[in-house]
């Protein structure tokens, strides 16, 4: 599977905003974007006038980045959201919050998205009892996520701490390790500051 391989702190510089991408350490003074907060290269302090065009731009990159994933799969969610029924940019924004690798990371077994991502394909986790490795995969109410049972005994899950807040749409006990899905979140649960209809209008050009 394709993946973004550059330093993750210039696409928080690029966005001008945090995306939470490197785990603890973006909870710290040490995050660049507190240090330096302009767009990295060159020109970043400069070229402050943006189009319409560069804003809708910028929100459909900043939503991508923010969950991790690559253009053509954004695309293809996007699609998919187009065609249920409601607001296509609420549809794409529960969407990414479905996606397994997300509820991981929402559920606090990672750091971050991209750790979540990885354990996930290194197959730590059952979904209703079955084993389940794609990160992409959508999850749906109901839903029961659980570490895996010889996967239970390692340091990462038996020393589990998590900073963040459970959101309301999951549930999670620390002693089974386990989380479900309650209900499909809404657009008030979705925690990103972004404008989804710049995203929609960009698409449908
Ligand atoms: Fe973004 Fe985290 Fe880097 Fe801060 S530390 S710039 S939030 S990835």
């Amino acid at each position: 599977m394709a993946r973004y391989t550059d330093a993750s702190c210039r696409l928080c510089r690029r966005e001008g905003d945090k995306l939470f991408l490197k785990g603890q350490r973006c909870y710290t003074a040490k995050c660049s974007i507190a240090r330096r907060s302009f767009a990295p290269g060159q020109h970043g302090q400069g070229r402050k006038k943006v189009s319409e065009y560069g804003l809708q731009l910028r929100e459909k990159q900043k939503t991508k980045r923010f969950y991790g994933i690559l253009e053509k799969q954004f695309h293809s969610t996007f699609e998919r959201a187009e065609k249920l029924k409601g607001k296509t940019g609420d549809n794409l924004l529960a969407l990414l919050e479905l996606r397994f690798d997300n509820i991981v990371y929402r559920l606090g077994f990672a750091s971050s998205r991209s750790e979540a991502r990885q354990l996930v394909t290194h197959g730590h986790f059952v979904v209703n009892g079955k084993k389940m490795d794609i990160p992409s995969i959508t999850m749906k109410a109901g839903d029961v996520i659980s570490v895996r049972e010889s996967s239970r005994k390692s340091p990462k899950f038996v020393s589990l701490t998590n900073a963040r807040p459970v959101p309301a749409w999951l549930t999670f006990n620390e002693e089974t390790l386990t989380g479900t899905l309650v209900q499909v979140p809404s657009r008030e649960d979705v925690d990103i500051e972004v404008k989804e209809t710049l995203i929609v209008e960009l698409y449908s050009k």
